[in-house]
């Protein structure tokens, strides 16, 4: 399949600036769940309507019993900010997959970015808390029948197989993204399968991408078209240019024939998309979190429609070039 570079703003309230999109190089919108206002924006301006489907996050406030287990037997620490569930919560999973059939039944976005695709903790600040979990008898019965280990505390396992224990959490997330893509291309062909991702390279924070995070991006590859890490610049602490390094470094790890998506946050705009726009590797189309004031702003929108420009021409070139090029 050919994946079309998509160009736009994430968030539903970008609506309002909606008629602009094409004077300023955006053809897609990002909205969250299946929103039937945005579908119908979407129809009506010719714009491609992308929607940003969650999986593993809930409100632990009321669903105490989706919150992980840590290592010492207790529920995870958590802030205000928190993504993952315990995955052995089969009756959550059903209503994530329910809603996902219904959604995918009624109508036909153009991609669908599963987001929270991940074991929990939260990644968007710079000193993150991350906590080994889930532990919970059930969690560890399912590795140790998966692996034939005979593992009984936390303890046992991050001294004796703790290799194995992050391989069995990226081979859980790696098999439900599966299904969910399977899901998505049996109903609708066409449709872009894409993640959000921890934009974290694989050697940081100790490998907390695939040991807190289960984000392992080879496992994923067969499930997903476009890895979109997030790269919130300064909510994370990071400089501007964080996308751009992201894109030069990502044929270290990420499988060659994927592409790569990066969403950027309005809040580090513009200085992170003129950066991301001068990468070796061309991000794959771009989205803005909050975009909708950037497309308020006609000076900003004029920035977005020449760097989205910049962009294609360079995506042009790699396709011309064959994979090899990166
Ligand atoms: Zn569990």
């Amino acid at each position: 399949m050919s994946l079309p570079l998509l160009f736009g703003p994430y968030g539903y309230d970008a609506v309002d600036t909606i008629d602009r999109f094409a004077t300023y190089g955006a053809n897609a919108l990002w909205f969250h769940g299946f929103n039937p206002s945005g579908f119908e924006a979407c129809r009506k301006h010719r714009i491609a309507a992308c929607v940003e489907f969650k999986t593993f996050r809930a409100d632990f406030d009321t669903r105490p019993e989706l919150i992980p287990i840590g290592v010492d037997g207790r529920p995870i620490r958590y802030g205000r900010l928190v993504q993952g569930v315990c995955l052995s919560q089969h009756a959550f999973l059903e209503e994530v997959r329910e809603e996902l059939i219904l959604g995918i039944r009624t109508f036909q976005p153009v991609g669908i970015w599963l987001d929270y695709l991940t074991y929990a903790g939260w990644f968007e600040t710079p000193k993150p808390d991350l906590q080994e979990g889930c532990f919970c008898p059930d969690c560890i019965a399912d590795f140790c029948q998966a692996t034939g280990l005979d593992a009984t505390t936390p303890e046992q396992i991050l001294r004796n197989a703790a290799n194995r224990w992050t391989r069995h959490k990226c081979e859980r997330v790696a098999r439900l993204a599966t299904e969910y893509a399977e899901l998505i291309r049996t109903h609708l062909p066409e449709c872009i399968v894409g993640a959000y991702m921890c934009p974290w390279t694989p050697d940081e924070f100790d490998g907390a991408l695939r040991r807190i995070f289960a984000q392992d991006y080879t496992l994923l590859a067969p499930a997903i078209d476009v890895f979109t890490p997030l790269i919130y610049a300064k909510k994370s602490g990071r400089p501007a240019a964080w996308g751009r390094d992201f894109l030069d470094q990502m044929p270290r790890f990420i499988p060659q024939d994927r592409r790569v998506q990066l969403i950027l946050d309005a809040m580090d705009y513009p200085d992170s998309l003129l950066a991301a726009a001068d990468a070796r590797n061309p991000s794959w189309g771009i989205q803005i979190f909050g975009g909708a004031q950037v497309f308020a702003d006609p000076q900003h929108a004029q920035v977005f429609r020449s760097a989205a420009e910049h962009i294609r021409q360079r995506a042009a070139e790699i396709a011309e070039s064959g994979p090899s090029f990166r």
